[in-house]
């Protein structure tokens, strides 16, 4: 039977992948799977469930029955927690500073690894995070690994949260990143590297249309 075509973009935090992979899905009529909005859901679940990040155990025990489920949409994805709508709160300060701990227990990586290969096996699809070309879809025939400098992601970030009314500044959103990206790499269960067949694409200085059209003239070559 023919696998289906599957395109993995890891990369640090804030390096464009969604921006870039939303596009790219609704040019080639791909499913798109944003890994991070599901690590994120989960620490949002344990949040409301009261139970501190640290408490591991008590995480694991939350996970059977925590549904995420992902609908269409423009300019995001509408992501769902237990059926409830939740695409603005998994984007907060709290659950970004705190989701890098949560997405460190095995058995978070386990059960969400274990649905994105499920979502994954049976269409086409384009997945983000950080794993995705070394763990999730090893096979995946296409792997970018997409990078920019940490000033440009501080600054791309800042901008987002200036148009959506939010207060930040850029020296605390660049030490964010950083610590997140630090945490990420060094982490034991699958850290945050380049598969050693993905193709590097740095995005600094290139506007999103620029590496749309680097990264669908590698697709095409692939398909
Ligand atoms: O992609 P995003 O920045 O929303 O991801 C949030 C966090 O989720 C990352 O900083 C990382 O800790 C975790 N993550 C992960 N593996 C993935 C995707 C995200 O560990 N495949």
């Amino acid at each position: 039977m023919k696998q289906n075509f599957q395109i993995a973009i890891d990369g640090p935090a804030s390096a464009g992948k969604s921006t870039i992979a939303k596009i790219i899905a609704a040019k080639l009529k791909y499913v798109y799977v944003d890994t991070g909005a599901m690590y994120r859901a989960i620490t949002l679940a344990a949040k409301r469930a009261g139970i501190p990040y640290q408490e591991e155990k008590e995480i694991t025990n939350l996970l059977p029955e925590t549904a995420i489920r992902f609908e269409p949409g423009t300019p995001v994805q509408h992501v769902f927690l237990n059926n409830e709508e939740v695409t603005d709160e998994i984007r907060s300060t709290e659950i970004t500073k705190n989701v890098s701990l949560v997405a460190s227990y095995a058995s978070v990586r386990q059960n969400l690894v274990n649905r994105q290969r499920m979502i994954a096996d049976s269409q086409n699809i384009i997945m983000d995070g950080r794993d995705i070309g070394t763990t999730v879809l090893p096979n995946a025939q296409v792997k970018i690994f997409l990078v920019a400098s940490v000033l440009e992601r501080a600054q791309r970030r800042l901008k987002e949260n200036i148009a959506k009314g939010m207060t930040s500044d850029l020296k605390t959103l660049q030490a964010d990143i950083e610590a997140r990206d630090y945490k990420d790499s060094h982490r034991k269960i699958s850290p945050l590297v380049q598969a050693k067949d993905a193709i590097l694409v740095d995005t600094t200085g290139k506007s999103i249309e620029v590496v749309v059209d680097e990264i669908t003239d590698i697709i095409r070559k692939k398909q």
